[in-house]
């Protein structure tokens, strides 16, 4: 039986690596050799921490659950407008610092246009 860690990190990974399609919640806990008990708690648990999102489906006549990671990828393009990139400051910028990214504007306004929520 792997180690508790060790099993949360197999199951994050199945869910990830899902994709998009999602992952049933009796995969995750047979591809882990697990019980469907500690499946659906190991599923709470991640959910419960924004890990993971569970959607009620219909799959093969019975309602079940499907498992979808939270886990964003970064990427170049995410960060290609970051104001640190061409910042002469950058050598001087850490928390406790002359400057810092704790109080910096630019990197605050960069922030909030990169986390607003699309117009509906
Ligand atoms: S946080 Fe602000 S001051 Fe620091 S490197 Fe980024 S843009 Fe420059």
């Amino acid at each position: 039986m792997p180690k508790k860690n060790d099993l949360e990190r197999k199951a994050l990974q199945l869910v990830f690596d899902a994709g998009s399609e999602g992952l049933l919640q009796s995969d995750m806990w047979k591809g882990l050799g697990v019980t469907s008990r500690e499946g659906s708690r190991l599923a709470l648990k991640f959910e419960e921490k924004d890990a993971i999102e569970r959607r009620k489906v219909l799959h093969n006549g019975r309602w079940t659950y499907k498992l979808f990671s939270q886990t964003k990828l970064v990427t170049l393009e995410s960060i290609k407008d970051c104001p640190c990139i061409v910042c002469e400051g950058l050598d001087k910028c850490f928390e406790g610092g002359q400057i810092s990214p704790l109080n910096c504007q630019p990197l605050t306004l960069w922030m909030e246009s990169n986390t607003a929520e699309p117009d509906a």
